[in-house]
C-alpha cells in the first residue's frame, strides 16, 4: 500500500492533520515509524510532519524546562541545561537512533522501549498537546490514555528541574551492554527535607504495557531517612501491584525476581 507523506509548517496544520484521520502517523525521528512502513504495516497510510523549529528547542521556564517533542536523544545528551537527564538519553539505542530518536517518539513506545519516559514519569513532567491551550497533562495520566492520545500532536514536554543534586537517579538493566533494550528501567526521584524523603516518585519501564509507577515503593521510602532499613522495606516492596510482562527479553518471574535487587543497588548508590 502506498504511503503518502504530508508535511506542514504549521504546527495547528499538522495537528489538524492527524486528528481527522486514524490512519495517519506522526513522523518523529522515524525510527519506530520507518521500521513499521518498511515492515509493510498496514494499518496507516499517511504520515504527517512538521517542520516548525521551535518543536525541537529546549527552553528553560520557571521552575524546569520545556523540551521540544521533536528534540532528539541527542541533543539531550549535550544539553547543559539537561545534564541531569544525559545519563537517560544516552542508554537509548545506539548513537545512529540517538540522532534520530525524539522525546515525541519516546513517549509512544511500546514493549522493552520508552527508557526516556520512565524518567520523566520519575520527574513528574507534564505532557504538551497541540490545541490544549497551554495546559499540560500530568505525565501519569497521559500514559494511563496513551492509545486515546494516539492521534493527538505532542508539542513538548515540561520537566521539572531536580531541587538536589543526586535526587534523581536512573538505571538501565539490559543483557547487552552498551545497545541492549531493557529487561526493565527504573528511575527514581527521592527530594529530602530535613534528612527524610518528601514526595518520592519511582518509575518502572518493561514492567508493565507502559512505564509505570512504583507505588509500593513510593510508600515505604516516603517519610524515611534512605538508609538501609528503609532501602531494605523498599526493596521487598518493589512489584507491589505489578504483574510484569513475559517477552522475548526476560520472563515476567525473573523481572519480579530481580527488580527488588537492581533497586536496592539503585537506592544504595551502587548504580546509577
Ligand atoms: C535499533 C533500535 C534500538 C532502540 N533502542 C531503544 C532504547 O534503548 N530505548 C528506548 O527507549 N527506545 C529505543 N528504541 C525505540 C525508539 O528509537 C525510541 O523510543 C525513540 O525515542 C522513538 O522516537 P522517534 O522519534 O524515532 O519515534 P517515531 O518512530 O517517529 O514515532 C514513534 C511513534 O510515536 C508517534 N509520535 C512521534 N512523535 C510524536 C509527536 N510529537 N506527537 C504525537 N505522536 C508522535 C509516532 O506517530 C509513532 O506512533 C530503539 C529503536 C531501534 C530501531
Amino acid at each position: 500500500m502506498p504511503v503518502r507523506v504530508e508535511t506542514y509548517d504549521r504546527t495547528e496544520d499538522a495537528a489538524r492533520a492527524l486528528s481527522s484521520s486514524r490512519s495517519a502517523r506522526f513522523l518523529g525521528g522515524g525510527t519506530l515509524v520507518m521500521r513499521a512502513v518498511n515492515a509493510g504495516d498496514q494499518s496507516f497510510d499517511t504520515i504527517v510532519r512538521l517542520r516548525d523549529p521551535s518543536f525541537s528547542t529546549i527552553r528553560s521556564e520557571g521552575d524546569g524546562y520545556t523540551v521540544g517533542a521533536g528534540v532528539t536523544m541527542a541533543a539531550v545528551a549535550q544539553s547543559r541545561d539537561l545534564a541531569f537527564l544525559a545519563p537517560v538519553a544516552r542508554v537509548v539505542g545506539g548513537p545512529a537512533i540517538r540522532n534520530m530518536a525524539t522525546v515525541g517518539g519516546n513517549l509512544f513506545a511500546t514493549g522493552n522501549y520508552g527508557d526516556f519516559t520512565v524518567a520523566l514519569l520519575a520527574l513528574g513532567a507534564t505532557v504538551n498537546l497541540a490545541g490544549s491551550s497551554g495546559r499540560g497533562i500530568p505525565i501519569d495520566d497521559f500514559l494511563r490514555d496513551r492509545e486515546r492520545h494516539a492521534t493527538s500532536l505532542v508539542l513538548s514536554v515540561t520537566v521539572p528541574r531536580p531541587r538536589e543534586a543526586g535526587a534523581f537517579r536512573f538505571l538501565k538493566v539490559s543483557r547487552v551492554k552498551p545497545k541492549g533494550v531493557s529487561v526493565m528501567s527504573i528511575a527514581t526521584y527521592l527530594p529530602q527535607s530535613g534528612g527524610r524523603v518528601q514526595g518520592a516518585r519511582v518509575a518502572y519501564g518493561s514492567m508493565a504495557p507502559h512505564p509505570v509507577r512504583a507505588t509500593g515503593v513510593e510508600r515505604a521510602l516516603d517519610g524515611q531517612a534512605l538508609d538501609a532499613a528503609a532501602i531494605d522495606r523498599a526493596a521487598a516492596a518493589a512489584t507491589q501491584g505489578l504483574n510484569p510482562p513475559t517477552d522475548a527479553i526476560a520472563s515476567g518471574w525473573y523481572r519480579t525476581e530481580v527488580a527488588g535487587v537492581h533497586l536496592k543497588r539503585l537506592l544504595a548508590g551502587e548504580r546509577r
